[in-house]
């Protein structure tokens, strides 16, 4: 018999999120902040998918909209087995301790009259009927594995630092045992020395509790220490979606060309031969994107068509997906630059048939 594939705890397709803009004294529907449109990608259970792109490209917005803080526009997200795009309100909140989201702001997302035995066991009163006492055995045990003492059980937000502001915070999206977190720039806010604290905890805990991240950042070396496989974006768009060594190697997309021309490279060999790439230009406005390919007015490889079609996202290389317009002839032999759905559905059937 085989062994079992990893199968994908989270299947994301054609995710969209507009924004409706409504202008004049009648609120008149004038058109759509297309913050993220049409998104779609897989994450191994047990996994890290990374992604990655500039502010305001609409990468948080995806994690907000996977765990329903916001209402999709469309597209299905599929969570162990259940799509929580189109879930009613009772199973959505009885599905909510399985998939839990640590934030960029600790200190905003912490309420600050609230001592730490409070905010985390907060979880446990909604979802569970324990008892007080079960509840602070459990609070004991998340401090434990988050690496706070548990003499600071009483203590208020303000009274820690930053760092463990977001191992309360951590603790808290822990509490009922999630099986999926959304990671959304959870170190953006702290200071560089603790950074890298923060990120091996999570790691720590991916290993023993065998969670599956989805981790948003700007910071593309803490991604490619944590990610498997990483999805760059541009203006709501995937532009690149490939396995992080070889993203970091030899990136496809000219923007994810650019965006890791700015990134220190360790291997020297790969550092002399990286030339760093400036855009000119600023991103465009969402709710006004360009007709054919999204990143057409910095491209520095712009051609004819990418101003008037858009590019779709397709298998390049074995295991690489890419929206540029460079690659469709050069794809690989064998491969049949299929789109991007149909890619994802052959390797779900792939991953039914070896299981079976
Ligand atoms: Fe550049 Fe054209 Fe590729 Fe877009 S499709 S990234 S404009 S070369």
């Amino acid at each position: 018999m085989l062994d079992a594939a990893p199968a994908p705890l989270v299947q994301v397709r054609d995710l969209k999120m507009h924004f409706p803009i409504y202008t004049g004294i009648f609120r008149k529907h004038t058109g759509d902040v297309k913050a993220v449109d049409g998104v779609s990608f897989d994450i191994m259970a047990g996994q890290t998918l990374g992604l990655v792109g500039e502010s305001g490209c609409g990468k948080s917005t995806v994690g907000r909209a996977m765990l329903r803080l916001y209402e999709p526009t469309a597209g299905r997200v599929v969570i162990d087995g259940d799509d929580v795009a189109r879930m009613a309100p009772e199973a959505l909140r009885k599905k909510r301790p399985t998939m839990q989201m640590v934030f960029q702001d600790p200190q905003a997302s912490l309420n600050p009259r609230m001592t730490l035995a409070e905010i985390v066991s907060e979880p446990l009163d909604e979802h569970t009927d324990w008892t007080r006492d079960q509840k602070l055995e459990r609070v004991y045990e998340l401090m434990d594995q988050v690496g706070l003492n548990r003499r600071f059980v009483n203590r208020f937000p303000h009274e820690f630092s930053g760092g463990q502001r977001q191992r309360i915070g951590i603790a808290r999206a822990l509490a009922l045992k999630p099986r999926f977190i959304v990671c959304d720039e959870p170190i953006a806010a702290l200071d560089v020395s603790i950074q890298a604290q923060v990120v091996n905890l999570l790691e720590d805990l991916q290993e023993k509790l065998g969670l599956t991240y989805l981790f948003i950042s700007h910071d593309l070396s803490m991604v490619r220490h944590l990610a498997q496989k990483v999805a760059v974006m541009y203006l709501g768009r995937i532009a690149e979606l490939s396995p992080s060594k070889d993203l970091y190697r030899r990136p496809l997309h000219p923007y994810a060309e650019a965006l890791l021309s700015a990134v220190n490279e360790p291997d020297p060999e790969l550092a002399a031969r990286r030339n760093r790439i400036i855009l000119k230009g600023d991103v465009p406005s969402p709710a006004n994107p360009p007709k054919g390919c999204n990143f057409c007015t910095r491209c520095p490889k712009v051609m004819d068509i990418c101003r008037t079609v858009k590019p779709d996202l397709l298998e390049v290389e074995p295991g690489r997906l890419v929206a540029c317009h460079l690659y469709p002839t050069k794809t690989a032999a064998g491969s049949t630059g299929a789109s991007e759905a149909a890619v994802l559905k052959n390797q779900e059937r792939n991953q039914q048939g070896e299981t079976r």
